[in-house]
């Protein structure tokens, strides 16, 4: 009797505790629990398969990684000569450095392509030439003989240009394609997102087309007091957590490898009035203010508390903050959405856009953009960007540079946002925007990234990251409005 009692309540409560007590563990609910780190993996799995086809799965295995690579950015402000010390003794290198070597390299490759085209040229002449003395009657020709081949010789060196097309492929102008061509066709049916991602830009599909004018860059300017340092290629060291220095600054910035590049593409120059639209936490705006360049920089942000974190990190590295450089008004922190800044006639626009953040909607939980609570934040993503990108276009001056950038894969906000805001400006006003190729400039940037094929780009480049070299991604445009 005793022990049917007992056997009774002891089964009573195992039910209870299935029922109630385990049900966060229980392998039913946790096997149903997707996560938005998850939910995210499978958007990435089904979308750019279709664009990165066999690479994916070479992008993905370095996405996934947890330790991604950095660059330090060393502060001009701390103890720089020291730094640099220390970080070349640990086997970092220095990225100038490392873009000049690749320039020279290119250069002596360029020189020999020049020569090649000369000895071609040679030898060119020089079988018309044995043509001509096989039919002619008179030997005096033979004496004009040298005369041609020297001359021959002295012009073509003079005159060859670098067929810079067997460097690179790259189209001189574009014209405009339906939006389709950012979105893989067969992944649009069924899929609610892609549908619902794109379907704001459907009412330009159908208007008018327009042209694009490209212009190929050739240089890529290397501030000469920005000093960078990297770990080669397959070098897995990490750098350590910056140290103070003797002015109480932090020594250098640790960044994502690929965020440097939208500041390069920028082009400073001394005395320029730079916007960064969207700047928190501040890493691309402190970047810009350690090339020396800038006179007066406006680093906004349209969130408070990240206006704030942009605050700290410039207490923490640039010396005597509040007064040398926010009372002095070299810099201005602006808490207003983007949209809305008035005109200041910029010289420089970064539009660095909030975005899908691949890397990190990979690895954190927590605020992840894939959370089912902020679907309509993410599908309007494109637009916001697209609003953003074409509010600098109108509000840099006449022969100023806009960046857009962002740290996605999406072919639609990259590429297909900078082709919705051209196409805006095209049927809206009368600003005459250029985009700027930098595919022969970014050749001297090829030890240390791996670049999107530009095949499969229209507009910008993509630092996609790599195993061995895991930078990004970072997607960047440069824009040059003419006027
Ligand atoms: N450029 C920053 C850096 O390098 O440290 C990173 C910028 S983060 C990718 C995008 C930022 O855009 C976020 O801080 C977000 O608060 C801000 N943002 C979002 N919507 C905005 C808007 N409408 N106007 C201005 N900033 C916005």
């Amino acid at each position: 009797m005793f022990f049917s009692n007992t056997f009774k309540h002891i089964t009573k409560q195992t039910k209870n505790l299935t029922r109630y007590k385990h049900a966060d563990t229980h392998w039913s609910v946790v096997r149903k629990k997707v996560h938005a780190v998850d939910k995210a993996l499978n958007h990435f799995d089904d979308f750019y398969e279709q664009v990165y086809s066999k690479n994916w799965l070479l992008i993905r295995k370095a996405l996934l990684k947890k330790a991604h690579k950095y660059v330090a950015v060393l502060n001009y402000y701390g103890d720089i000569e020291e730094t640099k010390r220390d970080l070349e003794l640990r086997g970092a290198l220095n990225m100038r450095t490392l873009f000049n070597l690749e320039k020279g390299y290119i250069q002596e490759q360029l020189n020999q392509n020049k020569r090649d085209k000369a000895l071609e040229e040679i030898f060119k002449i020089d079988a018309e030439l044995e043509n001509e003395l096989k039919d002619s009657k008179e030997s005096e020709n033979s004496s004009k003989t040298f005369d041609a081949k020297d001359f021959s010789l002295k012009t073509s060196l003079e005159k060859a240009e670098f067929d810079t097309r067997r460097l690179i492929n790259t189209q001189d102008a574009l014209s405009t394609e339906l939006l389709h061509e950012f979105i893989p066709a067969t992944k649009i049916k069924g899929k609610e997102d892609f549908f619902l991602e794109s379907s704001h830009y459907k009412m330009y599909d159908q208007n008018t087309k327009f042209n694009v004018k490209v212009e190929r860059e050739f240089d890529f300017h290397f501030p000469e007091h920005l000093n960078i340092y990297c770990f080669e290629e397959g070098n897995k060291s990490d750098f350590d957590s910056p140290k103070k220095s003797t002015t109480g600054v932090l020594n250098y910035y640790l960044m994502d490898g690929g965020s440097i590049l939208p500041i390069l593409a920028l082009d400073l120059k001394p005395g320029h009035k730079i916007l960064d639209m969207c700047a928190a936490p501040g890493g691309k705006s402190l970047l810009a203010l350690q090339t020396l360049y800038p006179d007066r920089l406006v680093s906004n942000d349209v969130s408070h508390s990240r206006v704030n974190r942009i605050e700290n990190v410039f207490n923490e590295f640039l010396f005597d903050f509040d007064e040398k450089w926010l009372k002095s008004g070299k810099i201005r922190l602006s808490n207003v959405d983007g949209r809305a800044i008035e005109g200041e006639n910029f010289d420089r626009i970064l539009v660095d856009v909030p975005c899908t953040t691949d890397r990190h909607s990979l690895h954190e939980n927590d605020n992840n953009i894939f959370k089912p609570t902020r679907i309509k934040e993410r599908l309007k993503l494109p637009e916001l960007q697209r609003e953003l990108l074409y509010h600098a276009l109108q509000l840099v001056r006449k022969g100023g540079i806009v960046v857009y950038s962002t740290c996605s894969l999406s072919p639609i906000q990259n590429d297909g946002v900078v082709h919705m805001a051209l196409k805006q400006a095209w049927e809206e006003t009368n600003m005459e925007i250029v985009v700027k190729d930098l595919s022969p400039a970014l050749l001297q940037t090829k030890s240390v990234y791996k670049f999107a094929d530009k095949n499969i780009l229209k507009y910008g480049h993509l630092v996609v990251p790599h195993v061995n070299q895991n930078y990004g991604p970072t997607y960047f445009c440069k824009l040059q409005r003419i006027n």
